[in-house]
């Protein structure tokens, strides 16, 4: 059985081996992403880990002028913005991250619907889940 501690630990340790971790219940199939431990549908912890393809559409987005700490250190600004958003995948669930290579200053310019492939973005000694457009 997976643990809510254990399934949020090794969704980053499977980052840095550059994979998309989910959970997968065993009894009705759905997949979560990020993982969890339990299948709200069923209430059971019967599910098993499968990676997830990276690929998918842009579903919602926003040009972040106001960063949180973590991402000012990172070099980002009122004057160096940064796109968000949410991604759902081909295989079903939907995940957000940093946008890659868009023009955070023209978000106008940024489509719904885009094809996006993730791109694993090393920050400190982490890796995040971050797309860009395919
Ligand atoms: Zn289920």
């Amino acid at each position: 059985m997976l643990t809510p501690e254990a399934s949020v630990k090794s969704f980053y340790d499977f980052l840095k081996e550059k994979k998309i971790m989910g959970t997968k219940c065993k009894d009705c199939g759905e997949v979560y992403l990020p993982p969890r431990p339990l299948c709200p549908k069923c209430i059971n912890s019967n599910l098993e880990w499968v990676e997830v393809e990276g690929k998918g559409k842009l579903v919602a987005f926003t040009s972040i002028t106001v960063a949180p700490t973590h991402m000012i250190n990172a070099g980002y600004s009122r004057e160096n913005p940064y796109v968000f958003g949410v991604v759902k995948l081909d295989s079903g669930p939907s995940i957000s991250g940093m946008i890659l290579n868009v023009d955070a200053k023209k978000p106008e310019n940024i489509a719904i619907g885009t094809p996006m492939t993730v791109e694993f973005v090393k920050r400190d000694d982490k890796v995040l889940i971050g797309f860009k457009p395919s």
